[in-house]
Parts: C-alpha cells; structure tokens; sequence
C-alpha cells in the first residue's frame, strides 16, 4: 500500500506526545527528529525535509502549542499543514485554451505512463466535459507504442492521428493539429515519444514539437514508484521544456512518498493529476489536502 511506512512512523512519532499535557521542548525535538528520519527514510529530498522540519518546529515554538490545549493534536494539526503546503496546498486545474483546440503535450520517459495517462485523461474530458479530443500519436520510435495508443483510444472511443513511424514527429503533430482544425476537436493530447534517460535528442525533439504546437499545457508524467529519480526527471524535463503540471502515476502501488512530497517543491511545478490504477477510469484530480491526510492515515 502507498505510503504505509511513512504513515506508520509518523503516527508514531505523534503518538508518543499524545495524553501529555504539556510538551516539553525536548519532546518536541526527539518528535522531530523522528518526523525527520521517516520522511528521508520515504525518500523525500534532503531539502525538503530539512525545510519541512524547520517550518513545523517554528510552528510549533511560535504559538504556544507547547503550553496550550491538547498540545498533541495540535502538533499533528500543523504536520498535516505544512505537508499540504509541500504538496502545493490547492488543486491545480488544468489549463484551457480561450479558444479551442486545448492543446496538451504529454511528456515523460518510458513506462511511466504516458501513453495510458493520455487516454485516461482524454476519457475525463469526454465524460466531464462532452469534449471531443484528438489524439496524436508521435512515439515513431517503437512501432508498439503507436498501436498501444490506437489501443488506448478504440476502448475509450477517440480518435487517434497517426501518420506510422516513417514520418518525423513534429511534421505528425503539424499535419495532426491541421485535422483537429478541420475537424473542431476541441482538445488535442499529443503523445510524444519515452526514453528510458532523458536524451539530449529526444529533448530537442520534444522542444521542436513544443515550439511548433504552443501546447496551453505539458503535461510531465511521472512514475511515483520511482522516489528520488522521479524527483531528478521531473527537473531535468522541467529545465528543458518548462512544464505546466505533472501527472504521478502508480500510486496504488506500494509508493514510500518521496515523489508526491518532493516535485512540487523541488520544481515549483504543481502535480495536477493522480493515476491510482491500470484502468482508463483510475486518473484522478490532485488534492494537496487529502493527500496529506491520506498521508497521515
Ligand atoms: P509510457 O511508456 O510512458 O507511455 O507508459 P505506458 O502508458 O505504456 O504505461 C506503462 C505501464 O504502466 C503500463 O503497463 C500501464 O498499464 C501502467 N500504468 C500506467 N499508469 C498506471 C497507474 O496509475 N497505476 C498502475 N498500477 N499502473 C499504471
């Protein structure tokens, strides 16, 4: 389960401070120090935690918490604050266009997700919104990626462009918004193609497609499982491309929650959706607060 060991060491470290009625100064530090260790431990970056920490401990100190009611719950109170407030503290909605088409370029290296994050999401707008999105299939790098999206899209009933592997990306993704435009698609999901590194070819290629769609959003999708390393991709696609919003996949996997916590902060960019599951339905808008108490347990 998602998150279990980081939820079990700070519920213990917590729990030490219930029933007292005063806390003193040196509980409050070994309860730190114990927030700390589990945080690490679940893979959040150094600085993060480092800043998490402080921000609690001045909390904590600042308002009389020590002396005041019920000090314990108090404490968890603020823990479940501030770990909202490292996750970005409000649901980001994705962007729109003022005029259609909605352009989004989903971006992110393989087996993250990309491709089923692209028809997941062009599933939520149908359903949500009776939109009409195109996607375009521009991984011309493996042949079964383009059969994975067509895959993807026939289960869900949206269209697909595709022009095979034999033609560059960005002249697909030319020719593809051409058809949207005809066709008065009001959303395109451009999917590009994955590395298992980031490259600096496949960057530049991703940057081509971005300078000639103008997408209103980038999408990063990235693999919760991953901790640490999805933390350093997200930057590297960040510095390159400036993404808008990032998608973490997999978390109804066994994620420690070193991902979840750390990209927002890390990158400033705001983690606007969820995949909880292999499902098309299993795509989910990102809430800081009820991740933080999901978080909590
Ligand atoms: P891409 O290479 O980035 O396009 O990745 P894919 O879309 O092909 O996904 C790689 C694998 O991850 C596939 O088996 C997906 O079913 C799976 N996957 C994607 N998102 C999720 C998720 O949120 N939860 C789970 N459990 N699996 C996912």
């Amino acid at each position: 389960m998602a998150f279990e060991g980081l939820t079990e060491r700070l519920q213990g470290a917590m729990r030490k401070l219930r029933g007292k009625g005063k806390i003193s100064e040196k509980d409050l530090r070994e309860t730190m120090r114990e927030i700390r260790l589990a945080l690490l431990e679940a893979d959040v970056n150094f600085t993060v935690v480092k800043d998490f920490v402080k921000q609690v401990r001045d909390r904590a100190m600042g308002a009389d918490v020590l002396e005041g009611l019920n000090p314990a719950q108090q404490i968890v109170k603020i823990v479940d604050e501030e770990l909202t407030k490292t996750m970005g503290d409000e649901a980001v909605s994705l962007n729109k266009s003022p005029k259609i088409p909605t352009i989004i370029m989903m971006v992110g290296l393989q087996g993250a997700g990309k491709t089923t994050t692209a028809g997941k999401l062009a599933l939520k707008l149908k359903d949500e919104e009776n939109a009409r999105p195109l996607m375009i299939a521009g991984d011309v790098y493996r042949p079964a990626a383009i059969d994975q999206l067509v895959q993807v899209a026939e289960g869900i009933d949206v269209p697909v462009f595709q022009l095979g592997t034999d033609v560059n990306p960005v002249e697909i993704v030319r020719q593809g918004l051409a058809q949207a435009a005809e066709n008065h698609n009001d959303y395109v999901i451009i999917d590009t193609a994955g590395r298992l590194q980031i490259d600096e070819q496949l960057m530049n290629e991703l940057s081509e497609i971005k300078d000639l769609a103008h997408p209103d959003e980038i999408l990063l999708t990235v693999d919760a499982m991953t901790g640490q390393n999805a933390v350093a991709t997200a930057e590297g696609f960040n510095d390159k491309l400036d993404v808008t919003g990032v998608v973490l996949t997999k978390l109804d996997g066994d994620t420690r929650g070193g991902a979840a916590l750390s990209i927002r902060a890390v990158t400033g960019k705001p983690i606007k959706f969820i995949g909880q599951g292999e499902k098309m339905t299993d795509l989910d808008v990102f809430h800081p607060d009820r991740m933080a108490s999901r978080i909590l347990g």
